[in-house]
């Protein structure tokens, strides 16, 4: 386990562009709703992040933050 994102949950749109780009497609799309009753993305196995950024770079709402552990 090296890092995992952490998602904006109010500024992410749901478009799963960072799933698209994911090479462990581990970004999915959760059962919860934000303020703008927009479902918003999840990462739905953090153990698999390699903490490549990929998922944060291509976020059109800089909504992905990646923590890495050190
Ligand atoms: S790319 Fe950004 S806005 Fe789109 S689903 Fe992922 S976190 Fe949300
Ligand atoms: S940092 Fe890389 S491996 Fe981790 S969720 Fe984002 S795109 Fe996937």
């Amino acid at each position: 386990m090296r890092g995992k994102p952490v998602i904006d949950t109010e500024r992410c749109k749901g478009c799963m562009l960072c799933n698209a780009v994911c090479p462990e497609n581990i970004m999915g799309v959760g059962e919860s709703f934000n303020k703008q009753g927009l479902a918003y993305a999840i990462c739905v196995n953090e153990e698999a992040c390699t903490t490549c950024r990929s998922c944060a770079i291509i976020c059109p709402e800089a909504a992905i933050k990646i923590i890495k552990y050190v």
